[in-house]
């Protein structure tokens, strides 16, 4: 196999590892490609990815075979410029460029104008007919070699021309004459030797080797290392040096470089977007010594700045660059980021990738190019990553907006969202009643806050991570967070609080990004998400594409809305204890559970039961017609007990209990490791009353909305934490019982079904059993993983993030379903489940069916349908469809 692979000029480009990006990095493969589709590309050659590996591990060891192919590749620029390496007469000078498999920053930058000499300089001068440009050539390159081959101070040259730039009043670098340059040279080559205590490389060969060394060895650079760890590069991919003939952008007037994108990658608007900058090579572009210049005309007049635009200074090669932008969209099916330079009027192609884009612009080009009949409807959703939508789905903050930022925490929910400080959920929803917009701010969040952040606009929490009870609720309800903002502090008693130097105080106005966990002094104005448009039309695409359904884990009347227009086919989870933690009702929860004969509680759940089918009415007619998943009761009783004295007292007026006996029966109920202890179905087993109720309450609430509206919504009521057949059994029968009884009551009758959440390991083991009773299945991947794993969420924050950065997990298995370990558990009860029931419906109901590598697997095993929070369900609708192609 080869170890270099010439382009340009006479080169064959027939060989596939040249356009293989692993063997010749995305720099050469596109160089070459670019080159055989006859694009002008300087001629050169591509060192191999693999003869870097093998440098590395000879112990940096040039192989006898790659220095003869280097010479030999030599030869092919030389034959295509019609110049010699070296020669003192009319020299070809070359760029020795990095190229790994991705753009990686930390790898060596790159080497222009190698093959100068103090000979070859006068060569250069003489057939260019420009002494000031061969000079300038010549600084430029003893100041590149010097800084990223030899390692020297680059500062002492910078140095070294401002001060001759200030003698002589110079403000540009194109000032400086041929002399000036010509004595800079001298002084820069004394920098050299005395630094690195040699003379500064005369030999071409020498420098060529040197440069080549100093690309590899930047491999395992400390910078490139960094940043392979925190990208996930692998240490062993290797980078291709790439050797090209030099072209001249700083050969006077006629002569440029630029950078370009072929269309606007923050709109994704079909306007080709770029700098330039006239008599100048590459890094000056982006060095910012002198400000670029507009590409086109257009963009020139809408900024009204003044330096010619390319397409007004240099109308040619602008258009044989416009020529050549439509060329590449063409080729690669993709906007692309493009290099060029202009050497005394003619174009030059130096490097061409696929664009980075905004997630606005990446929608936008995705629809335009299959309207241009650039790519399929299939390759345009391909395109764009499902996550990037939750940027576009939320209010966001208004770009032009002033922002006086007072501290950060983490991003814990996207969305902007501004209101007055409020510190306690009851207050949170006290002024929400009376109509103002708040921020409910905490320490950090419990179930019981759960009401205020309903209420709230946004949540700012002192402490928790990602996976903290706020950022998963908040995230759940689509209302933006800032979680563990270590900054802020809190004072209760005199309810102000700090955040960094200022001092608040409740009812002051915030606002929060939480797309970057940015805390705003004041209300920052907000613009509107845009869902018909490019957005609508992408999403009817991923809609024909995906067999999964999506649904929604909502349980108000207003998320199921938002839900649905977000394109939700049913709810996958309704959690019933937030109403039982509704401020008016909490009451007669507790006065239920703390109960202690039968009378006592059934007066408690006759107070519920009315509200519990308003709540059920209310979504059943948001959802006629689809089907909805509810889950009877789940959390340990532990969480609705009262704790403080008032509530206790509270309790004794109604129950006629004495708070002490009350305080005795809840000292009772307290438990250990509630996670563990008695929720879920033990809750239906201990206390039928609660689930009869609810059973009561959702089929009332079904033959209600039949009859008023015409159309019943199709019930599945889900029986949570089950590990044996004989739970479900005794929880259906009873719920069964129940619907007989109403349908009789109320002379009509509705379809339903009842089945488990898959959430133990054991009931995964034994889901061929369970699902003799079940007529579905879904798959709590939340407390599966607590479960599977034997990690409790809530704490996990401490560890969970080292855990990631030592690479024991790749990604937060609360965040992104651990396929391999608990995904085997998924498959096997889909399995299992399907031999006993072949028609029984599976979905996902835990956090993961909102990320897509999770929405992927569960298209693998088959599941009917992936449940997801309202503002994840245009994600999860794009990710089902990425999953089936
Ligand atoms: P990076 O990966 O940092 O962009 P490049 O290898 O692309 O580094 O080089 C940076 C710039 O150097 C290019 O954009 C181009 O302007 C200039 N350059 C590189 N090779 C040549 C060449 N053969 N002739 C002229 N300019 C070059
Ligand atoms: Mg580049
Ligand atoms: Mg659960």
């Amino acid at each position: 196999v080869q170890t270099v692979y010439p382009f340009g000029g006479s080169a064959a480009h027939d060989d596939p590892r040249q356009g293989d990006k692993t063997i010749t990095g995305g720099k050469g493969a596109n160089l070459a490609e670019m080159a055989s589709i006859g694009l002008p590309v300087p001629p050169g050659f591509t060192i191999t990815t693999e003869e870097c590996v093998a440098y590395l591990q000879d112990g940096a060891e040039f192989s006898d075979a790659l220095r003869e192919a280097v010479t030999g590749a030599i030869g092919h620029i030389e034959k295509a410029v019609g110049k010699k390496f070296g020669d003192a007469s009319d020299p070809m000078l070359v760029s020795v460029r990095s190229g790994a498999r991705v753009s990686m920053p930390g790898m060596m930058d790159t080497v222009l104008n190698l093959g100068l000499n103090d000979a070859t300089v006068e060569g250069l001068a003489a057939t260019s007919g420009d002494e000031r440009f061969a000079w300038d050539s010549y600084r430029r390159f003893i100041q590149m070699y010097s800084d990223v081959v030899l390692g020297l101070d680059h500062g002492l040259f910078e140095e070294a021309l401002e001060i001759c730039k200030e003698d002589n009043g110079y403000y540009a670098d194109t000032e400086l004459s041929a002399e000036e340059w010509k004595a800079l040279v001298t002084e820069f080559k004394g920098i050299v030797e005395a630094e690195w205590g040699k003379p500064f490389p005369q030999d071409v060969t020498e420098q060529l080797w040197g440069a080549i060394r100093a690309v590899f060895d930047s491999w395992d650079s400390d910078r490139a290392k960094v940043y392979r760890r925190l990208n996930d590069i692998p240490g062993d991919w290797g980078t291709a040096v790439n050797v090209q003939a030099m072209v001249f952008g700083n050969m006077g007037d006629t002569s440029a470089t630029g950078v370009a994108f072929t269309r606007d990658p923050a709109t994704g608007e079909r306007a080709y977007y770029g700098e330039y900058l006239i008599n100048a090579q590459g890094e000056d572009v982006v060095a910012g010594i002198r400000t670029p210049q507009y590409l086109t005309k257009a963009a020139r007049e809408a900024a009204g700045a003044k330096p010619l635009s390319m397409e007004e200074a240099m109308p040619d090669a602008y258009g044989e660059l416009a020529r050549v932008f439509d060329l590449l969209e063409g080729h690669y099916k993709d906007m692309q980021d493009i290099e060029f330079t202009v050497e005394r009027g003619k174009l030059w192609m130096l490097q061409t990738r696929s664009g980075k884009r905004t997630a606005k612009a990446a929608l936008k080009m995705a629809v335009d190019m299959e309207a241009e009949g650039l790519i399929t409807q299939e390759e345009a959703v391909r395109r764009v990553d499902p996550m990037a939508l939750d940027q576009l789905l939320h209010p966001t903050l208004d770009p032009e907006a002033e922002r006086h930022v007072l501290g950060s925490g983490l991003p814990a929910s996207p969305g902007a969202a501004a209101g007055k400080i409020v510190l306690d959920a009851d207050t949170a929803e006290q002024w929400v009643a009376r109509g103002e917009k708040v921020i409910l701010v905490r320490v950090e969040t419990s179930p019981e806050d759960i009401h205020g952040m309903h209420a709230a606009q946004g949540i700012l929490t002192a402490r928790g991570g990602m996976t903290s009870h706020a950022a998963v609720v908040a995230r759940g309800m689509g209302r933006p967070c800032v979680s563990g903002a270590s900054a802020l502090s809190i004072d209760r008693a005199s309810r102000t609080l700090r955040i960094g130097n200022h001092e608040l105080k409740e009812g002051d106005e915030i606002t929060l990004d939480g797309a970057n966990g940015q805390i705003m002094l004041g209300i920052v104005p907000t613009v509107e998400p845009e869902l018909a448009g490019d957005f609508g039309t992408l999403m009817v695409w991923a809609d024909a594409l995906r067999r999964m359904k999506v649904r929604t884990n909502a349980e108000t009347p207003a998320d199921c809305k938002m839900a649905r227009q977000f394109g939700a086919e049913g709810i996958g989870l309704c959690r019933t204890e937030h109403m039982f933690f509704d401020a008016g009702r909490i009451k007669a929860v507790r006065q239920m559970i703390l109960a202690e004969e039968d009378t006592a509680r059934k007066a408690a759940l006759d107070i519920l039961l009315p509200e519990q089918r308003a709540d059920f009415t209310a979504i059943f007619e948001v959802m006629a017609g689809l089907p909805c998943t509810i889950r009877l009761l789940d959390p340990p009783l532990h969480e609705f007990l009262p704790t403080q004295d008032a509530d206790f007292e509270e309790l004794s007026d109604v129950t006629g209990l004495g708070v002490d006996h009350l305080k005795r029966r809840a000292a009772e109920l307290h438990e250990f490791n509630p996670m563990l202890g008695h929720r879920g179905c033990r809750l239906g087993i201990t206390f039928p009353e609660i689930y009869e109720m609810q059973a009561r309450a959702i089929f009332e609430a079904v033959c209600d909305v039949k009859a008023s509206s015409g159309e019943a919504p199709l019930p599945e009521i889900m029986i949570p934490l089950v590990a044996t057949r004989k739970e479900l059994a005794i929880l259906k029968a009873l719920v069964d019982q129940v619907a007989k009884e109403v349908f009789a009551e109320m002379g009509t009758s509705v379809e339903y079904l009842v089945g488990t959440m898959i959430e133990l390991p054991r009931a995964a083991l034994m889901a061929g059993e369970i699902a003799k009773e079940g007529a579905f299945f879904s798959f709590g991947t939340n407390d599966l993983t607590q479960t599977t794993l034997g990690v409790s969420r809530d704490d996990s924050a401490k560890f969970l993030a080292p855990y990631v950065e030592k690479g024991i997990f790749a990604r937060d298995p609360f965040v992104s379903l651990d396929v391999e370990g608990v995904g085997q558990l998924v498959e096997l009860a889909a399995e299992r489940g399907r031999v006993t029931r072949p028609n029984i419906k599976l979905g996902i109901c835990g956090e993961h069916g909102g990320d897509p590598a999770s929405i992927a697997f569960c298209e693998k095993v088959g599941l009917d349908y992936v449940s997801a929070s309202p503002y994840r369900v245009p994600i999860a609708r794009l990710a089902a469809a990425q999953a089936t192609l």
